[in-house]
């Protein structure tokens, strides 16, 4: 079951952030998160730790952030994964956090 969990706002425009029991990208449930910038969405797999969502939130807010200023990067996952990780390590050893409903 899907639930909103809070919202950003990227580029511009407001996303919504969800919790999610099931997250699939083209039929690969191997995934954590994904990014919909069609209909200005972030999904994030609901059973992570919180310090993980947290990390898979990011991550997807890089990939808006590329998307909204028109980036296309050949290697963009390795691009946001190496950069999403380093910035969450920098953020979180400064206390910021996304604001997001973890209640059930
Ligand atoms: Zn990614």
């Amino acid at each position: 079951m899907r639930k909103r969990t809070g919202s950003i706002k990227i580029g511009g425009f407001d996303y919504a952030i969800f919790a999610d029991d099931e997250v699939s990208i083209g039929g690969d449930r191997n995934v954590y998160g994904y990014c919909d910038t069609q209909n200005l969405e972030i999904v994030y797999y609901s059973r992570l730790k919180e310090e993980k969502a947290q990390q898979v939130i990011l991550h997807e807010v890089l990939h808006a952030v590329m998307a909204h200023i028109g980036i296309q990067a050949e290697d963009e996952e390795e691009f946001v994964l190496s950069l999403g990780n380093q910035l969450h390590q920098v953020l979180a050893d400064e206390g910021f956090v996304f604001k997001i409903d973890t209640l059930d």
